[in-house]
């Protein structure tokens, strides 16, 4: 396995990459650092860095052109040329200690994405869809970390992390409503560490990145079983997602943000995007239909 660091960025909470097949780059946000970033592989000199308060925290390329994203209290599109903003729906606008975190397209091109207290209140925070015609429903109330989302290449199951329940789960998806049901615990991950992004590969088998558990791990969410676990250098590992043109490399995240000085010296390159080769495929992130 060969992992290689590819945006030394130094993070406070590097979050949420995605791959856009069409222009072949990756978009990752720090959510703490406020910006967006948008990583060329095949050249990083053009690599861009965009501020985008207040908290961005999950972006997803549009199919009719652009970006939406998430800020604190809501979904927006976003103009990475002209860095234009544009309100879509706001949610949770009351709940000021509140802000939006992981989120992700469904394979109809829905955006999901859930919220979080950012003063560690449990039960505060929710899951929402945002749908292609611009409405927005509550799935999941009384979420504590909302984290990972994937669905299965036959759309008929999606998987999700609140992050303390240290568990993925399943729930039945209807793929023509965007409507959940059947929840079932399809993994528990007690160890190491805590369950935050995910994504899902051409097998089917889920990704799951390590908080202050220095690996991601790959599980089959049929059985439980863990199939097995890549180290990376740094200890608060974030979320994960294939990209490259034959979507063979796992772009990993990671954060800098809590760690101490003696902490650092032992991983200095926390906070950045490392990239593994793992000669398996995954599935093409879906843009945002609406
Ligand atoms: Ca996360």
């Amino acid at each position: 396995m060969n992992l290689k660091l590819v945006c030394d960025a130094k993070a406070a909470l590097a979050e949420g990459p995605v791959w856009d097949t069409v222009k072949g780059c990756l978009y990752w946000v720090d959510i703490l650092g406020q910006k967006l970033h948008i990583h060329y592989p095949n050249e990083p000199e053009s690599d861009k860095t965009i501020e985008c308060t207040p908290y961005v925290s999950s972006v997803v390329p549009r199919l009719s052109g652009g970006l939406v994203i998430t800020l604190q209290n809501g979904f927006h599109t976003f103009d990475p040329d002209t860095n234009e903003i544009s309100l879509l729906a706001e949610m949770e606008e009351a709940l000021t200690d509140n802000r939006f975190n992981d989120g992700k397209c469904d394979p109809a091109g829905r955006f999901l994405a859930g919220t979080m207290s950012m003063k560690d209140k449990p039960s505060k925070g929710a899951l929402y869809c945002l749908d292609t015609d611009h409405s927005v429903k509550p799935l999941l109330s009384e979420v504590s970390i909302s984290n990972g989302l994937a669905w299965s290449s036959d759309n008929k199951i999606m998987y999700y992390i609140d992050t303390p329940t240290q568990q993925v789960v399943a729930f039945d998806y209807e793929i023509e409503t965007g409507a959940i049901s059947e929840r079932r615990v399809a993994v528990e991950i007690s160890y190491p560490g805590f369950p935050d992004g995910m994504t899902i590969d051409s097998e089917g088998m889920i990704w799951v990145a390590h908080w202050g558990g220095w690996c991601v791990t790959r599980w089959n969410p049929f059985t439980g079983q863990q199939l097995a676990s890549i180290p990376v250098p740094a200890s608060q590992v974030t979320s994960c997602t294939f990209g490259g043109p034959n979507l063979d490399k796992l772009y990993i995240s990671t954060a800098r943000i809590g760690l101490s000085e003696d902490e650092l010296a032992k991983q200095p390159h926390a906070g950045g995007i490392f990239c593994a080769d793992l000669g398996i495929r995954g599935t093409p992130a879906i843009p945002y239909l609406g």
